[in-house]
This record gives structure tokens, sequence and C-alpha cells, in this order.
């Protein structure tokens, strides 16, 4: 459900009471009408920020909605302080997504999981090549299912992360997800702002398998929202159309 479109209209058979006279001959006007005891969910969360300004944490991108531009660059990509075995660009993060990473990483080891920055930003130029490898050796449709098509990747934009387990188990493979990391940033993360993003049997919808180590800041109010009321991909929340594959 999407907050655009889940208000459903008002009935015109309920709207307009009519008028009545009194006994008196003098007349009254209708009350006015009451007002809604429950904000519906789109008045619940104003929107606030651009779906397709890569540098507003709302922005959606999947394989319907390629950045513009193609090869965008965030203008306050930090290092956050949190443990890594991402170097280099990979190790950036923009400053919010950085700040918030901090905090949770922080959380989480306050509470005994130890939680590692595996991949954090990736230029343009960077995807041209790692999509390019997918493609050289498995064939684009395989390469299509593992990898985004430079211009179409979160972590080009700096509000997406991949995390790995302290200890290192199954790091990007399916058996993370039952790893402490993963299930800790999956049952905490909205509190800091971020959502997993690719979850398990959505791809028809985020046109991507499960990947419960990609960690996806929305901020807090609208992370907290989605878990409140079970909306499981950003294309669902912000009404916007599944893209299971390229256009
Ligand atoms: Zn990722």
């Amino acid at each position: 459900m999407a907050p655009s479109s889940s208000s459903p209209a008002s009935s015109p058979s309920t709207s307009v009471p009519p008028v009545t006279t009194t006994p008196e001959g003098t007349t009254v006007a209708p009350p006015p009408p009451e007002p809604s005891p429950t904000p519906s969910p789109s008045s619940a969360l104003p929107r606030q920020f651009s779906l397709t300004d890569p540098s507003s944490p709302w922005l959606v991108v999947n394989k319907h909605r390629p950045l513009v531009p193609a090869d965008y660059v965030p203008a306050d990509l930090v290092q956050p302080a949190v443990a890594a075995t991402a170097s280099g660009e990979s190790a950036l993060l923009n400053s919010t997504t950085a700040a918030a990473a901090e905090a949770m990483f922080a959380a989480a080891a306050q509470e005994g999981v130890a939680m590692v920055l595996a991949s954090g930003y990736r230029s343009y130029g960077t995807q041209v090549t790692t999509y390019g490898g997918y493609v050289a050796s498995r064939g684009q449709a395989d390469a299509d299912t593992a990898s985004a098509r430079p211009g179409y990747s979160e972590h080009q934009t700096g509000w997406a992360f991949d995390i790995a387990d302290g200890g290192g188990a199954c790091s990007f493979q399916p058996c993370f997800a039952d790893q402490p990391a993963a299930m800790w940033a999956k049952a905490n993360g909205h509190r800091f702002g971020f959502v997993v993003r690719y979850p398990w049997m959505f791809h028809p919808i985020t046109g991507y398998y499960y990947e419960p180590w990609h960690l996806r800041y929305i901020g807090v109010e609208a992370a907290t929202d989605m878990v409140n009321r079970g909306i499981n991909t950003l294309e669902e929340y912000f009404g916007v159309e599944a893209a299971p594959g390229y256009l």
C-alpha cells in the first residue's frame, strides 16, 4: 500500500446532510462534518522529500528508475567511524548515512553484536567495472540478477551499504540472514533510519533477490512507519511501480 493511494474517497451520499427546518420555521444549517478520528496513512507522514533527487533520503532507484545524472557523485562523502573491511571509496557514505551508521553500529556493539561495513559508496566508474565483470563471466541476464547496471545502483548514492558479521561468516551469501549482525539489523535498523532494501521474496517488486546485508537509509520516521505498517519495499511505500527488470 502506498501513502499516496491508500485514502478512500469519501462517499458522496453522506457528505452533505440536508438543511432542516425547525417547528418554529427557522432554517438550521447542517452541522459541520465531524473531523476524521484517525488520520489517513497519507496524512500521517506528509511527503517531505523528493523520490527522484539523488541527494534525497527518499530517492527510489531501481531497474525502472536510473540515477539522474547517471554519473551522480554525492557532495558529502565521508568515512564513518565504524569497523570496516571496506577500503578506498567503498568505505565512504554520504554524511547523513555515515552518522546513522555510526549510531547503529555502536548500539549493536552495546548489545554484543559485532557489525562490519563491507561495502559502501561505489562510483559510476567502479560500477562499470563491476557490472562488466559479471557480464563477461556470467552473461548479461545472470549479471542483472547479481549487480546493478551503472547508474542504477543504490551504492552510487551514498544512502546504502552492505554489512558483514564481525566473524565474517556467510558474507554476501543467503546464510548471512541467520548471522547475528543481519538479525540485529533487520530487527533494529529502523530505529536508526535503515531498512533491508531487498527483502526475502520481494524480487518481483524490487528487482533483486534477498540481500540481508544491504541496508538503505530513509530516515527514522519513514523506516519506523514502514515497520509499523508492515510495508516491505520502498516501491510499495512510496507508491511507485514495481521494477522486476530493466525496461
Ligand atoms: Zn549492497
